[in-house]
């Protein structure tokens, strides 16, 4: 086996106890293994033990990396998540490449990858970043901008709106990390009872992956328990 393999494995199980102690079905919850900085040896062996989602954070190094596995494992059905920052000058090669965007957070940015997206592909999945926990200097559409443009970006053509991502301050133990995310949740259900059909809730990591689930997470995203550890860059 390779570390690779069992540390996905080992990261599956502890999703299942998670699910279990929430009271939830381990179907409810998918994993997105996170393969910034990883090259494309990383991820085949991650698609060799099975996994099928992947998260990049930087563009260029995600888009490579895609044509790579597309190359090498053209039946894989890969799926693809942007989860890192996303500049107007970016959109069109996520438009183009992505199957998922998680970190929408302007209206802006979602009509330029609905106008980018190429019509021969599948509608561009999107979640939209929401600052939670209230950072002044951190990405994410703030709690109280978040109705209008969630209502927004569910009328753009190309762009099927999915739900909601976000990457709270870390903060120590579980019921302060999951008391973060029960918020998150909250959002979510409030754009629902407000006619919106919203089915993903992108939260949690390798830390605080526990208390997410316990919180209502759909997707969670781990790196390094996967990977390993990173160079400085990420
Ligand atoms: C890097 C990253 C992750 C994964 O973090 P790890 O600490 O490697 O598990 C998850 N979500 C986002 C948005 C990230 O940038």
């Amino acid at each position: 086996m390779t570390t690779i393999e069992g540390n996905l494995q080992g990261v599956n199980e502890r999703i299942h106890q998670a699910c279990a102690h929430a009271g939830r079905a381990a179907t409810q919850v998918s994993l997105l293994a996170v393969s910034k900085t990883f090259g494309p040896e990383a991820v085949a062996q991650a698609v060799a033990a099975g996994q099928r989602a992947f998260g990049e954070n930087y563009i260029q190094e995600g888009v490579e990396k895609i044509l790579a596995l597309r190359a090498s494992h053209p039946d894989a059905a890969l799926q693809w998540h942007c989860i890192g920052p996303v500049q107007s000058n970016k959109t069109r090669l996520v438009a183009a490449h992505f199957d998922w965007v998680q970190s929408v957070d302007r209206l802006k940015i979602a009509q330029r990858l609905s106008e980018q997206r190429p019509l021969d592909l599948p509608p561009l999945q999107v979640c939209l970043q929401v600052n939670v926990d209230g950072g002044p200097t951190k990405s994410g559409v703030t709690p109280a901008e978040l109705p209008a443009l969630a209502e927004a970006v569910a009328q753009l053509p190309h762009l099927k709106l999915r739900g909601l991502m976000c990457i709270p301050d870390p903060v120590e133990g579980f019921e302060a990390q999951r008391a973060v995310f029960v918020q998150a949740k909250g959002l979510l259900d409030r754009l629902n009872a407000q006619g919106l059909a919203l089915d993903t809730l992108s939260m949690g990591m390798s830390d605080d992956l526990d208390a997410a689930i316990a919180a209502g997470s759909t997707l969670v995203r781990v790196g390094r328990a996967i990977f390993g550890s990173r160079s400085a860059r990420a």
